[in-house]
């Protein structure tokens, strides 16, 4: 799995990394990075819930 992330519509609610730290976490203005440019089996289902619940559909998910 991959996870494409468009930081022009990231906004900084901070949706993604909040339920899924493992896989997302915050620059110092609060906007997100992605941690893993293939993410693990093991943290799938982090990527998914996170990419599903950033306000911005600034993050989706690829299998
Ligand atoms: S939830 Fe979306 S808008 Fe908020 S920090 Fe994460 S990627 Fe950015």
């Amino acid at each position: 799995m991959k996870i494409r992330f468009e930081a022009s519509a990231c906004v900084g609610h901070g949706r993604c990394y909040a339920l899924a730290p493992e896989v997302y976490d915050a620059d110092d203005q609060g906007h997100c990075i992605v941690r893993y440019e293939v993410v693990p089996p093991e943290l799938e289902e982090q990527a998914r819930a996170g990419a599903a619940n950033c306000p911005e559909a600034a993050l989706a998910v690829e299998d």
